[in-house]
């Protein structure tokens, strides 16, 4: 009989059941329910012969060279994770965000204020502190940039962002941010966004989205590259232009009085022409203080973003455009976003601040005529 609260998994107990054996999540095992604490605890003998079934099972794959974290999971493409290094750690003289040392990751600073949808006019001061961390944000991803290349792993790629940050005075944002295990964002191929530097090395035709985020006296500068792997075929290359070209067209409408839910508009109407589809899950968001607060920025056609750009406001637009489908769904590590269908994504970010005339992109590149990195090698 199907019910429709899950029932313990004790024989003999039918109480409903809230409790999911940690172990399972862990391995990715479906089920394992039961109702308490105890029922877990009476069952336990029994029940772990199933993580040991499991683990077994994942030596085998190792052998083979494939790292099996979650046996039960159904890719949507052929990206697969790979082992990741321990959370690396920054010296305590360099200043850091509140969620740095909370034990989940909370930014408690942001969410005092969430929900309020006041967007913040910032003074002469903090856009003194924005432009600079912008710009050293530019100079880590630009190091990135340097070494995202066949056969180097999102892992290495880490590493130089961390020690980026590290040289410049910053404490790289999404470190423990709600325990984001990483110093950067590395999205490959179907990754949408906020995947997780790993052990697996670069393949030629990859594309690798970096991600970067630095923190430096007190402001956040935020912003992302779909860089090319080796030699890109010419579809690869023309979604990514595209995406480019979205956040370009995207940024020319910002001035004051627009409304933040044109941005959309804008970007759907570019991305939708060359038979692209608009990631709806994530969004630009303001950024200064914060991390991520106010405004919402939705990057897809007819959204009903609330505010309109006023000189001071900084925010981020960084649309996530994809070959096939808009729909995204999350790895079982709680941070991976991948395409549904597994077709590729690309995505570029900046972030910028609304001056009188319009505004200014703090976080642009400063070398070779401004152009962002792929054009390099187009
Ligand atoms: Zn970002
Ligand atoms: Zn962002």
């Amino acid at each position: 009989m199907e019910t429709l609260d899950r029932e313990c998994e004790t024989a003999g107990c039918e109480k409903g059941a809230k409790l999911q054996c940690p172990t399972c999540i862990k391995l990715g095992i479906p089920g394992s329910f039961f109702c308490s604490q105890e029922c877990f605890k009476s069952n336990w003998k029994s029940h772990k012969v199933i993580h040991a079934l499991v683990r077994l099972e994942g030596e085998g794959n190792e052998k083979s060279n494939e790292y099996c974290p979650w046996p039960y999971y159904n890719f949507t493409g052929k990206l697969k994770p790979f082992p990741q290094t321990p959370k690396r750690t920054v010296p305590a003289g360099i200043g850091r965000p509140d969620y740095a040392d909370h034990p989940q990751g909370f930014p408690l600073s942001e969410q005092a204020v969430k929900g309020s949808g006041h967007i913040k006019v910032l003074d002469d001061e903090e856009i003194e502190g924005m432009k600079v961390a912008c710009k050293l944000g530019r100079e880590v991803l630009d190091e990135a940039a340097r070494v995202c290349d066949v056969g180097v792993t999102t892992d290495e790629i880490d590493r130089i962002v961390h020690e980026a940050c590290i040289e410049r005075e910053c404490y790289p944002s999404p470190l423990n941010y709600y325990e984001f295990p990483a110093s950067c964002c590395t999205s490959v191929n179907e990754v949408i966004c906020h995947g997780i530097p790993d052990s697996r090395p670069l393949e030629d035709g990859d594309i690798c989205n970096v991600d970067v985020t630095v923190y430096h006296r007190g402001f956040h500068g935020d912003l992302n590259e779909t860089f090319f792997v080796g030699n890109v075929n010419d579809k690869v290359k023309d979604l990514v232009k595209v995406t480019y070209d979205c956040l370009q067209k995207a940024i020319e409408i910002v001035k004051p009085g627009e409304k933040y839910r044109e941005i959309g508009n804008v970007i759907q109407k570019h991305a939708q022409a060359h038979g692209y589809s608009v990631v709806k899950s994530y969004c630009g968001h303001g950024i200064h203080r914060l991390f991520h607060t106010a405004p919402n920025v939705p990057h897809y056609a007819k959204n009903r973003a609330i505010g309109v750009m006023k000189p001071g406001h900084c925010f981020t637009i960084e649309p996530m455009i994809s070959v096939g489908t808009w729909k995204d769904e999350m790895w079982p590590d709680k941070w991976t976003a991948v395409t549904a269908d597994g077709q590729w994504s690309a995505q570029f970010e900046q972030t910028l601040l609304v001056n009188e005339t319009g505004c200014e992109i703090l976080t642009r590149r400063r070398e070779k005529n401004g152009q962002p990195h792929f054009m390099d090698k187009m």
